[in-house]
């Protein structure tokens, strides 16, 4: 069996269930492992500490599958792991109020690379490493198997794959040539191009927060910022605003905003639709003297990794103080960052940079998260990667 040997005092993650090695802990590969094989990890002596997926290009050269020298990583044990994963959904999938739901969140589900999200009759699959892409086809069938599911699509078009050297691949696996799916969810219904839409065609992460943001806009001026089809500012219609702008770059992203308003009878004369760059916008607003009671600033990943933090902290500093500025005075500003590389801590330490700068005084009514079907294994921290801040000015 092909093993890895960790250099010496390198073990301590791998002992405390943290599932990544990255190569700079290795001091040799024995074996010659075939790309997303199987791998024995042995500390520097030589003991057994996991079974591994490795890695060759990618610097998280293995990722941990099993701390059980038992178990024997095959297609039944991946499969048996995707089933465990899909039914701790069933248990709570009523109370998400959707008919989507992410059934494997990678890492957290013990599926390192992993992501599948059911949007009704429809199982997306985005395979982001070695370790998964070679049980493709079990888990593809184990998917198309299941019950009420008509099609499998790929998505597996992420950036992390190149950092693998993995191709980019996306398309139809299972199923009937699809159009489209609908997307329900808080008794809204969104249209969702699940083969060219961003990442799996949906934003599921984000479903508590915009249910969350019924309850705070009756009768306001509402900016749904980064708005993609407009999740945040549908549900402000949905909950009473008076007015809602939808900003973004994606010219396809608002002709479905405008669809979507349509499907839900939420045609309102007060809804703006606006194509732009958010960092020009804002500033076009400030000049104007425009002001909002309520900004939601939802922005892509400005950081993937820790070594874009920097870089990334100025962005959202830039956008955050903006949205200061243009609050009235008791407005509420839902601010997220879904970046890897920027933490919960660091992202409070920006938005309240931004508004000092603004020269606003706010507080945080409430800590915003991910949704709960997008656990964070507690030994794997990098799992909570959407931090929002709900702040007021006071
Ligand atoms: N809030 C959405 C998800 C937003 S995703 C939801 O709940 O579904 C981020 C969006 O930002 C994408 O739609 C992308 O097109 C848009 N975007 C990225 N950079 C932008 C920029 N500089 N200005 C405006 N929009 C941008």
């Amino acid at each position: 069996m092909p093993h890895i040997r960790l250099k010496p005092k390198r073990e301590a993650s791998v002992v405390r269930f943290h599932p990544w090695i990255f190569s700079g802990a290795i001091a040799d590969v024995v074996g010659n492992p075939e790309p997303g094989s199987v791998v024995a990890v042995e500390d520097s002596a030589g003991k057994w500490l996991a079974w591994a997926a490795y890695s060759p290009e990618s610097q998280i050269r293995a990722r941990v599958w099993s701390w059980d020298r038992a178990d024997s990583i095959d297609a039944g044990f991946v499969v048996s792991r995707l089933h465990a994963s899909i039914a701790r959904r069933e248990a709570y999938q009523h109370r998400l109020a959707s008919n989507a739901v992410r059934l494997v969140h990678g890492e957290s589900d013990g599926l390192p690379g992993l992501v599948v999200d059911r949007l009704g009759d429809a199982c997306v699959v985005q395979l982001s490493s070695w370790g998964v892409e070679v049980w493709r086809d079990p888990i593809v069938q184990c998917l198309s198997e299941l019950p009420d599911i008509s099609w499998v699509v790929e998505r597996s078009d992420s950036e992390v794959r190149h950092l693998e050297g993995l191709p980019e691949r996306t398309g139809l696996l299972y199923g009937p040539l699809l159009e489209r799916v609908e997307l329900q969810e808080g008794g809204l219904r969104y249209e969702v191009d699940i083969l060219a839409g961003h990442k799996t065609g949906a934003y599921l992460d984000q479903r508590a927060n915009r249910a969350e943001i019924r309850n705070w806009v009756q009768g306001c001026d509402v900016l749904d910022a980064f708005c993609y089809t407009g999740g945040f500012g549908l549900n402000a219609l949905a909950g009473g605003a008076a007015a809602v702008t939808f900003l973004d770059s994606s010219q396809d992203a608002l002709i479905q905003v405008q669809a979507n308003l349509q499907q839900n009878g939420l045609q309102a004369a007060s809804t703006d639709i606006r194509q732009g760059d958010v960092f020009q916008v804002l500033r076009q607003f400030r000049d104007a003297a425009a002001s909002f009671d309520v900004i939601v600033l939802d922005p892509p990943k400005f950081a993937p990794t820790r070594s874009h933090a920097e870089k990334a902290a100025r962005a959202y500093k830039d956008i955050n103080l903006l949205a200061f500025k243009l609050l009235r005075p008791g407005g509420r500003l839902f601010t997220f960052s879904c970046s890897g590389g920027i933490d919960a801590d660091l992202f409070q330490k920006i938005v309240a940079g931004a508004a000092l700068d603004a020269r606003v005084r706010s507080s945080v009514l409430a800590h915003l998260e991910q949704d709960i079907d997008h656990p964070v294994a507690l030994h794997f921290p990098e799992g909570a990667y959407l931090k929002g801040l709900h702040c007021i000015l006071t």
